[in-house]
């Protein structure tokens, strides 16, 4: 079959390597669409955690596609099938799971190789982490599944309650997202804050209240205009640089929330007032991935029409094109997501 390998920073290859086939509990799916994600673009073009992601490796994480074996041992799926897996299983056994925190397992198995013609599911993925995706939603908008959960994850963590005022930083794939959850959880006013003004415009299409570009307005100033003078009740980080995350500190209202999403690159750190977290008692949280429920919920959310993905896929592409997908998504003010279709 045809796959996409990636070997190091910008180095992504087409080759031929064999089918994979199905073991005991395991599932092989023929990928119908896998959609580009800012963590694969981040690994692109700086690497990534180890842990998460062993090189060389099938590139990509969110997928969608048909059921083409079945391996020994599994009363569920069935061939022909459509489905949709998560990039991740937890072991339930670990002292993180045994709390709850299954999307902090330490031994989670880590699903690569979407962008591929074929997908070899792991027995603990299909029985946690698969579920059926319904006629009416698309292979793209199931494949979204994925970073949807990482979002809910986050917003639940942040605990936003109706009528809060959010403010966002970053209008990417995972700031949009995040905006399109904000909102359907009640959210009072929603604040983009991006530097790219396309971006923004599209954040505005989605529904958010009001954009800040802070090459051209000190964003500061204007999310505390916006917010009667105190900061916003919740601030989402959503683009993974240490100075954004310090940033964000500094647009949040008294007793308010700092969810910092977007991850850093590794060994960085920021520097957090004290005054900030005394005087001014705020919350900061981080949020990394999410679990089995999470994905559960956000294919339910995206199947229901309660949240629409739709528009956040920009650009259909083939698989053989997917280095040029990279350099466009590298490049691009106006490309949200692109969804590969082998
Ligand atoms: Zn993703
Ligand atoms: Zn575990």
């Amino acid at each position: 079959m045809k796959a996409a390998m990636l070997y190091g920073i910008r180095d992504l290859r087409i080759e031929e390597v064999e089918t994979p086939k199905p073991g005991l509990g395991e599932v092989l799916v023929k990928v119908k669409a896998a959609t580009t994600c800012g963590t694969d673009l981040k690994i692109f073009q700086r690497g990534y955690v180890e842990k998460v992601i062993k090189l060389p490796t099938i590139f990509g994480h969110e997928w969608a596609g048909d059921v083409a074996e079945v391996g020994e041992g599994l009363s569920w799926p069935e061939k022909g099938m459509r489905v949709r897996g998560g990039n991740s299983a937890p072991c339930l056994r670990c002292a993180m799971c045994q709390k709850g925190s299954y999307n902090l397992c330490e031994d989670m198995v880590w699903l690569w190789g979407a962008y591929a013609e074929y997908i070899k599911v792991p027995a603990r993925t299909v029985s946690l982490n698969m579920q059926p995706v319904p006629q009416h939603v698309s292979y793209e908008e199931a494949a979204i599944t994925e970073p949807l959960a990482c979002v809910l994850h986050g917003v639940e963590k942040a605990g936003i309650k109706i009528g809060d005022n959010v403010a966002i930083i970053g209008a990417g794939p995972i700031g949009l997202l995040h905006l399109l959850a904000v909102k359907r959880m009640g959210a009072g006013k929603t604040i983009m804050i991006d530097l790219v003004d396309e971006r923004l415009e599209f954040a505005a299409k989605l529904g958010a209240d009001y954009t800040i570009n802070p090459q051209k307005a000190d964003s500061q100033a204007s999310v505390r205009q916006l917010t009667s003078g105190y900061g916003a009740d919740i601030v989402i980080e959503a683009i993974g640089l240490p100075s954004t995350w310090e940033q964000a500190l500094k647009l949040v209202r008294k007793g308010g929330t700092v969810l910092e999403f977007g991850g850093c690159p590794p060994g960085t750190e920021i520097r957090v007032s004290t005054e900030a977290l005394h005087y001014g008692e705020t919350t900061v949280m981080g949020a990394f991935h999410a679990t089995p429920l999470h994905f559960r919920e956000a294919l339910t959310l995206i199947s229901s029409g309660t949240i629409n993905v739709k528009p956040l896929v920009t650009r259909k592409m083939n698989l053989n094109e997917i280095k040029e997908a990279f350099e466009i998504l590298s490049m691009s003010k106006t490309e949200i997501k692109i969804a590969i279709k082998p």
